[in-house]
């Protein structure tokens, strides 16, 4: 089975489209939610995604807060704004749709489960040693995905803890070990953190026990344009050509 795994996408279409592209022939996606915020193209996205042949969906704080589920209240004034922008521009039809996603975690298979932020709670961010030793205590499958942080990372637990890679470039490869637990965040597709501006996406083997971290260039220029057009604040689209 080859999973394709896509996180953070953000209304991103430019980034959405490279990435799909990019990602060969896969049997099934994980999506591991926040489709929008920040960016100018909800619903070309949400409609993009429901497309795909064979997918799994999850929630992200920025669908539940754009499906009006949750409050805005700890989002900053850059997310707030564009959360409200997103609502108004929803069509009825993708709104009804961000506000049916299930929430995470979802176990996938006996190898792999994903979540938006962790396995113990969907809105918490994954930051230090303390969250990364919480999650793997927490996971119920050997393969945690989690996303929101929008910075690719890998942590492999097997007696001890430590920290993989950090995984950049632009094919990061770790093997799985079948005595290991391992915590993975494959990176954003539409608004990367990490100072590389390319879409991240992963592809997961689970023959061949490989997780493949993958960068890949996209028209960054159209969508930033596109949403300084929108009337959204011009730093969301400076961030996307610095990665942060
Ligand atoms: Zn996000």
């Amino acid at each position: 089975m080859i999973y394709l795994i896509l996180s953070d996408i953000h209304a991103n279409m430019e980034a959405l489209e490279a990435v799909l592209a990019a990602a060969g022939r896969y049997d099934h996606a994980l999506v591991l939610g926040d489709l929008v915020g920040y960016g100018a193209d909800p619903n070309d996205v949400v409609e993009r995604v429901r497309k795909l042949p064979s997918a799994t969906f999850i929630r992200g704080n920025h669908d539940k807060v754009a499906a009006r589920l949750a409050s805005f209240e700890h989002f900053n004034h850059l997310a707030r704004f564009a959360i409200q922008w997103t609502t108004e521009a929803l069509t009825p039809a993708n709104f009804e749709w961000l506000a049916a996603l299930p929430t995470g975690p979802i176990a996938i298979d006996d190898i792999v489960e994903i979540c938006h932020g962790a396995p113990f709670d969907e809105d918490a961010y994954i930051f230090d040693d303390l969250d990364v030793r919480r999650a793997l205590a927490t996971a119920i499958r050997p393969l945690c995905l989690y996303g929101h942080t929008h910075v690719p990372a890998a942590f492999r637990m097997a007696g001890e803890m430590y920290v993989v890679g950090p995984p950049r470039g632009d094919r990061f490869r770790l093997a799985l070990d079948n005595d290991a637990r391992y915590l993975v965040n494959c990176g954003a597709v539409g608004q990367p953190r990490d100072g590389d501006p390319r879409a991240a996406f992963a592809l997961l083997d689970t023959m061949a026990r490989t997780l493949t971290i993958v960068r890949v260039p996209y028209d960054v220029a159209s969508a930033q344009i596109r949403i300084i057009n929108a009337g959204l604040p011009e730093v969301l689209a400076h961030r996307l050509a610095i990665g942060r």
